[in-house]
């Protein structure tokens, strides 16, 4: 049995259904999940000692492309939007294998636990068709390394140029290939069971980067192994117009004649949704991936949180892929979504705690997972801590709900707790030799883009 005890906290922001906040509390923990909160006597193999620090529940990342942290700020498409920025890359990300991807996977999941984050899902959907590749392999097993509950999507691209894609014909695959490694990776890797530290969903790309055959199959097919769907939607007006040119119909209404829609389906993005369209998605229990930082990155638009929350939309938070953001850091998407929308939604704009509720509750939501987002007895004890006996705190320390947003916290987590496990202290990745590792991540970078160069 493994004991750990989070000692006399400061404050505990549960983020559970009362939306409790405790003072001066402790967590005990024992074998992955939170037993008790409240005042001991307890025993623990380990204590952590909180009495200058807040807690929160662990953060979600609910959309993310790992392999991108290897094409940030590349100065060639730092001026472009969505389909110029993705046709740019694509001569890039060709070059992708397995040890890029493995080395991508740490820097994106490290940088993420570093800041908080306890559950991390990536969609990976760049398959270059000519090589032999175990790119859903080799993210598990960096998930694992880093001790990190990890939900992988297995994406797809199979709509190239030459059907009327963006995507070049070489990073597309045929359906009945992409059909058959879907069953193969959710056989090996997809564990449903409550506290699972491994789930895998299926997730074609975008509608203008699969087959309307692709889209409907998949659906057919994650339905029947009891998975979940995932894909980006209603990003730009590009996608929009594509919809409207090669299949006459919006975004929402071709998705949903191929079947993508329900509570077992999220979006990523979510900007270009009409006023009718967001009461369907709520009625129809359809989720959304909020990408704040992204969507300004690339000027993609403002999602309508606000309208989304009052209508009851399920809604996470996510940071998007590394070439768009162009980090991993659930702490500062948490501020940007605060800042971007007291800027556009003034008095609708949510709080501070109703983002962080967003990165938690809300985020579990739409992954289907109801053991993880709250710090409450019987559920994960997935957790960070962060200091607040430092100069950021003076004068600032008086709300730990709505803390994370208005004031916004830069530095790594004191400490970070997945399935009652340290995975972080003080910025430092317990799971990881990161000296070793960086030097090796980055030669990695330079050989990929020398080989896209040549
Ligand atoms: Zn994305």
């Amino acid at each position: 049995m493994k004991r750990l005890l989070i000692k006399n906290a400061k404050a505990v922001v549960t983020v559970d259904d009362q939306d409790r906040v405790l003072e001066n509390t402790s967590i005990y923990i024992e074998d992955g999940k939170i037993q008790k909160i409240g005042d001991g006597p307890f025993e623990a193999d380990r204590v952590i000692d909180a009495s200058d620090s807040f807690v929160y529940p662990g953060l979600i990342n609910t959309h993310h492309h790992f392999y991108q942290t290897f094409t940030r700020n590349l100065p060639q498409v730092q001026n472009l939007e969505l389909f110029p920025w993705l046709l740019t890359l694509y001569e890039i990300w060709r070059y992708l294998d397995d040890e890029a991807v493995y080395y991508s996977s740490l820097t994106a999941m490290g940088e993420l636990v570093r800041y908080g984050a306890t559950t991390i899902l990536d969609h990976h959907y760049v398959f270059p068709r000519h090589k032999e590749q175990h790119f859903m392999a080799r993210q598990f097993q960096a998930a694992e390394e880093l001790g990190v509950r990890f939900h992988a999507t297995r994406g797809s691209m199979s709509r190239g140029k030459k059907d009327g894609g963006l995507p070049p014909d070489d990073l597309v695959q045929d359906l009945d290939a992409i059909l058959k490694d879907n069953e193969e990776l959710v056989r090996k890797y997809h564990d449903p069971a409550p506290f699972s530290m491994r789930q895998l969903a299926l997730a074609p790309c975008s509608p203008f980067s699969v087959t309307t055959e692709l889209l409907k199959e998949t659906a057919v097919q994650a339905r029947e192994l009891g998975v979940r769907l995932h894909t980006h939607l209603c990003e730009t007006k590009d996608e929009e117009q594509f919809c409207l040119d090669l299949f006459g119909m919006r975004p929402l209404d071709y998705m949903e004649s191929c079947g993508w829609t329900g509570k077992d389906v999220w979006y990523a993005h979510g900007i270009h949704f009409d006023s009718s369209e967001l009461v369907r998605l709520a009625k129809s229990k359809t989720g959304v991936a909020h990408c704040p930082v992204s969507n300004m990155k690339l000027s993609s638009g403002v999602c309508r949180v606000p309208e989304m929350l009052e209508l009851g939309v399920p809604l996470g938070l996510a940071v998007d892929g590394s070439a768009s953001n162009d980090g991993s850091n659930l702490l500062a998407e948490i501020r940007a979504a605060y800042l971007l929308h007291r800027l556009t939604w003034s008095s609708k704009a949510p709080s501070g705690y109703e983002i962080l509720k967003i990165a938690t509750r809300g985020s579990a939501k739409i992954l289907g997972r109801e053991d993880i987002g709250q710090i409450a007895a019987g559920k994960a004890a997935d957790l960070f801590l962060i200091d607040v006996d430092s100069l950021e705190g003076v004068g600032s320390d008086l709300d730990p709900a709505n803390f994370l947003g208005t004031v916004g916290y830069s530095r790594p987590a004191k400490a970070v707790v997945i399935n009652g496990r340290i995975v972080a202290e003080e910025g430092r990745l317990l799971g990881i030799d990161e000296e070793r590792i960086v030097p090796l991540a980055k030669k990695k970078v330079s050989e990929m883009l020398a080989e896209a160069s040549s």
